[in-house]
């Protein structure tokens, strides 16, 4: 990457839009490989003075063709491939995971370890929160640790006594943070920040980044003198033409292609009712 600085990010999704922000700051040329249409993330939201007075959004998309369920036969599969992925869904709740969080995997066996911990991440943490325009409390508690909050957020007086009831059983009751933006938001999207319109949008109209649209990365291609991905290819989904990202040379391709799909299981199968699949769903992804 330092002799040549151009990186494809898959996916505009909160990963990829945020990997290609960072990047694109860094003074890297980057390409993003989208595979939903340019208007797929249309919607709208209206907040004002902190209250959500209006809000439309298409709903998820339920997916049945190319589906094969090995377990219960009645899951259902819905997706949504539109730029700013699951983000033209989500409740935009943004806590941060706490240093006993990443000790969950340890307790359950060495073997599920995390490879990192809190102090990692906090870095990253205090960079993306400042991107979120996140409103919450200021006030740490152990369960979860105080962001970097741009809007603060306080329990409301009546919440008094809820709260000092917790702090004596060893709890705390706190707002959640949000990523709400200030208070008063117009947006064409369906949630108050969609990964794509708050970060990839401002960078490209400032000629940071380019999109390619309707660009369905199918496969990586590996290039073993470099020891590094070398092509990423993709189809055109208006043409459905097989394509090569138009890069010469040696490119690095982070796949941020993961979390793409809701499964959801009917109530009373003895499975829980919504699943967020945060793993990749499709079979195209060996590397995955
Ligand atoms: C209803 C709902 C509520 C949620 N609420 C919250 C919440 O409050 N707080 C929270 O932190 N999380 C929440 N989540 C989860 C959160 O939205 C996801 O964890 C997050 O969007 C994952 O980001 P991602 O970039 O990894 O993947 P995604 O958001 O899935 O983005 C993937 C992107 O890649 C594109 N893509 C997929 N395949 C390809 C391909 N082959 N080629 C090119 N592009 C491709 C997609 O179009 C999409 O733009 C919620 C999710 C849902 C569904």
């Amino acid at each position: 990457m330092q002799e040549d600085r151009r990186v494809v990010v898959i996916g505009s999704g909160p990963a990829g839009a945020t990997a290609a922000l960072f990047l694109a700051r860094a003074g890297v040329e980057v390409t993003l490989l989208e595979a939903g249409s340019e208007h797929s993330t249309l919607g709208l939201t209206l907040r004002v003075a902190g209250v959500t007075l209006m809000n439309f959004r298409r709903p998820l998309r339920q997916r049945n063709n190319d589906v094969t369920r090995t377990g219960d036969p009645r899951a259902e599969l819905w997706e949504e491939i539109a730029p700013g992925g699951l983000s033209n869904h989500w409740a935009c709740a943004v806590p941060r995971f706490s240093e006993d969080d990443f000790c969950d995997a340890r307790r359950a066996g060495e073997e599920y370890t995390w490879p990192i911990g809190y102090a990692d991440l906090t870095h990253w943490y205090d960079e993306v929160e400042d991107l979120l325009h996140v409103s919450g409390a200021t006030v740490e508690a152990p369960q979860l640790p105080a962001g970097r909050v741009r809007h603060e957020w306080k329990l409301p007086e009546d919440w008094s006594r809820v709260a000092s009831e917790a702090r004596s059983l060893g709890r705390s009751v706190l707002p959640l943070p949000y990523s709400y933006g200030s208070d008063t938001t117009f947006t064409f999207s369906g949630t108050p920040f969609n990964a794509f319109v708050r970060l990839v949008k401002p960078a490209m109209r400032a000629g940071r980044a380019s999109v390619r649209f309707d660009a369905h990365a199918e496969r990586l291609e590996w290039s073993p003198q470099d020891r590094r991905v070398s092509h990423v290819i993709y189809r055109d989904m208006r043409s459905l033409a097989a394509r090569s990202s138009s890069l010469p040379g040696p490119s690095t391709a982070p796949a941020c292609c993961s979390s793409r799909g809701v499964m959801s299981f009917p109530k009373g199968s003895g499975t829980p009712k919504v699943y967020w699949a945060d793993t990749c769903t499709t079979t195209r992804w060996p590397s995955c």
